[in-house]
């Protein structure tokens, strides 16, 4: 992977006449780990879906691993197959067990073996340190295993870059630690990572850079140091004291 993994470069969107991002930049480097922060409705899914085109950007540069991101299929398709997500809502398919849900994948697009597959499935729920759910429904698990399953669905896919919106906030209080703690894992093993979270503990551990959004803007960043230490912005200083 290029040194520089995730780029955005003065990118702009616009939700009919509403203007949600404006002038976004943004370097995330190969092994980087930078948190995304700010107040509901400030645009941070909208970042983060614009990086694997589940929403499209008007104007400005995304690339992902020196691949630009354009209306070509192709372009599109070579960034959502270096592109992991995991949703707020774990989206596993009720009706298959949790190995099945991890298989889909990796056969479909990758167009692997089911034995491959179902090896690789196990590996990763043993890296999320539930193996003994496999042949479990999703239903049948907590939110917070629910949501292990999703990581490791995505980790399934070897992605270069993993994109997190949210992945804690369904959560009931007293799972957002079992998931975190993969997610701190994760990071540890060298993992590039963009997390939209409001989980400021977690930020703290493991990144490297914060970004502070509000309307439609970054309009801080800097390392957990500078950002908790010394936010400059009012409106940074505001949102801190209000979540801290
Ligand atoms: P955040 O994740 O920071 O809460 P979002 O990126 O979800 O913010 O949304 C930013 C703004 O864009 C909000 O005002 C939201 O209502 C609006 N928005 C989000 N998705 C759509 C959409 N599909 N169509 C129109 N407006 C949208
Ligand atoms: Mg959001």
């Amino acid at each position: 992977m290029s040194e520089t993994a995730i780029e955005l470069v003065d990118v702009n969107k616009w939700y009919g006449t509403f203007h949600v991002l404006k002038d976004i930049n943004l370097s995330v480097q190969t092994g980087e780990k930078v948190v995304i922060c700010g107040p509901s409705g400030s645009g941070k899914s909208t970042v983060v879906r614009c990086i694997n085109r589940l929403e499209e950007h008007q104007k400005g540069t995304i690339r992902v691993d020196g691949i630009e991101l354009t209306n070509d299929p192709n372009s599109v398709a070579a960034i959502r197959s270096e592109v992991g997500m995991v949703f707020q809502q774990f989206n596993l398919f009720p009706h298959l067990t949790v190995l099945e849900n991890l298989m889909l994948g990796p056969i479909k697009a990758r167009g692997i073996s089911k034995s491959e597959a179902e090896a690789k499935a196990m590996h990763y729920l043993e890296r999320v340190h539930i193996p003994d759910q496999a042949l479990k429904r999703p239903g049948q698990l907590s939110g917070g295993q629910q949501q292990r399953v999703a990581i490791a669905r995505s980790l399934c896919m070897e992605p270069k870059v993993l994109l997190f919106d949210e992945p804690t906030s369904a959560l009931d209080p007293e799972m957002i630690s079992e998931v975190l703690e993969v997610m701190v894992e994760l990071a540890q093993e060298g993992m590039t990572m963009v997390v939209v979270t409001h989980e400021m503990g977690f930020a703290r551990k493991v990144a490297d850079n914060m970004i502070f959004m509000d309307a439609g803007e970054i309009v801080e960043q800097g390392t957990p140091d500078e950002f908790f230490g010394s936010p400059r912005s009012p409106r940074c200083q505001k949102f801190l004291s209000q979540i801290l």
